[in-house]
């Protein structure tokens, strides 16, 4: 394919107005949207305005008149419509691994009167979640709370085993490493028929892969603000719960800000009634100011549209990549189907690491994931098509002169 066909899909992008709206570094190519989201101009304007006037000058007053208290059902709200939930049901906080321990405690104590005390993931699901387990696991003791592990091809045996005490199914719809999908509908109807509710990890999921959380009647969630979502380091996260559990959970770390009336300083604790009980201590305002303000991106679009430049940038990737006999060694570990991955692209290679050092020096930014993955992230409203091309061209010449095979490249950073 030729550069000129390539900047025509660019010009004729609907969703190409969009970058405009990030401050992006000039030079840099940026497939590593997935780990970090880039920085968005309203994220960027919203955190000085909370810093120097609201933090600034109005000081304590700004809980009130900059409404900083509601911020975590705000923001809540403006992801609500990227996983298909009607109102009422997700709240901006703490990290994922902090909220998953909240949800999975209510959903074992929901499970509490059967003999089902198992939580049953995955054996590559992203480590933070079954630590998540095990120190419920712990905490709780085994014949309350157990860790099941399965492949990613046996879920669904196990599910349906029968006399299995299986509680709670734990999954992560986009697999870290290949990002392969799970069917969360499919899943979700078979572990409610087999008596087990669902909790589901959608950390690469939120923003890039249209959602129905509500139709697909998913029990509990948690997402990611810092990837797709462009929250910025440590954005919180957020938690997703069905409205008919609202009613009858126990969220575990109960705080002030969880409490009925936080302001009454009661010494007995009452949760709030509906989301909002998910809440423990103070929000970080500065941290959620930004990412409250990075989901303005998606005031005037669907997420259908991001899906569908999301698929058409990667399969121009890989038909790039197919054009260069130099990059076969480079193997495709994500399904070639599109519609069966998320919005990246991984490959097996035994120098990955020092490959996707030397694409950074290219100003090619992608990641590594431990032992020998080379991950690209496709964040469709970030990138161009012009930018693919050039990642092909970029990683061609790696791969060609076999620069990655200097020695620099092979020095591991504490961060990978
Ligand atoms: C990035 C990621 C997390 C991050 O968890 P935090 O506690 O918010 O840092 C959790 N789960 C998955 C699947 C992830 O990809």
């Amino acid at each position: 394919m030729k550069l000129q066909q390539i900047i025509e899909l660019d010009k004729c992008d609907s969703l190409a107005r969009k970058r405009e709206e990030f401050e992006l570094p000039e030079d840099k190519i940026y497939l590593d949207g997935n780990s970090l989201g880039p920085l968005t101009k309203k994220s960027a304007l919203r955190v000085r305005e909370v810093i120097e006037q609201q933090w600034g000058q109005d000081l304590i007053s700004s809980w009130n008149s900059h409404r900083w208290i509601d911020l975590p059902c705000v923001a809540g709200e403006k992801i609500a419509p990227l996983l298909g939930a009607e109102p009422g049901q997700v709240i901006c906080c703490d990290s994922i691994s902090i909220n998953l321990y909240k949800l999975l405690a209510c959903a074992l104590q929901k499970q509490a009167k059967s003999e089902r005390n198992i939580i049953l993931s995955q054996q590559d699901n992203f480590p933070t979640d079954l630590y998540a387990v095990e120190g419920l696991a712990q905490l709780t003791g085994e014949t309350s709370c157990e860790l099941m592990l399965a492949d990613e091809t046996s879920i669904s045996s196990v599910l349906t085993n029968p006399g299995n005490r299986i509680a709670v199914l734990l999954l992560t719809q986009v697999n870290f490493r290949t990002g392969k999908l799970h069917d969360i509908q499919q899943l979700t109807e078979l572990a409610h028929q087999h008596g087990a509710l669902v909790v589901w990890d959608l950390a690469h999921s939120t923003g890039v892969l249209p959602l129905r959380l509500d139709d697909w009647n998913v029990d509990f969630a948690v997402g990611c603000g810092y990837k797709y979502l462009n929250g910025g380091p440590g954005a919180p996260a957020f938690i997703y719960a069905a409205k008919r559990h609202l009613s009858s959970i126990n969220q575990p770390l109960k705080g002030w800000m969880g409490h009925r009336d936080p302001f009454e300083f009661s010494s007995r604790y009452q949760a709030a009634d509906g989301i909002t009980q998910f809440l423990c201590g103070t929000p970080s305002i500065i941290s959620m100011s930004a990412l409250d303000a990075a989901l303005e991106l998606y005031a005037d679009i669907s997420v259908d549209q991001v899906r569908t430049k999301s698929i058409a940038l990667s399969e121009l990737f890989l038909t790039l990549k197919d054009e260069h006999e130099c990059l076969a060694s480079l193997v495709l570990v994500s399904p070639r189907r599109s519609s069966l991955r998320g919005s990246q692209l991984a490959f097996e290679h035994t120098s990955a690491y020092a490959i996707c050092q030397a694409l950074a020096e290219r100003q090619v930014v992608a990641d590594f994931r431990h032992p020998n993955i080379l991950r690209l992230g496709f964040s469709p409203l970030a990138l161009r098509y012009e930018d693919i091309w050039k990642s092909v061209q970029a990683l061609s010449e790696v791969m060609t002169q076999q620069i990655y095979l200097e020695d620099r490249f092979k020095r591991r950073a504490r961060v990978t």
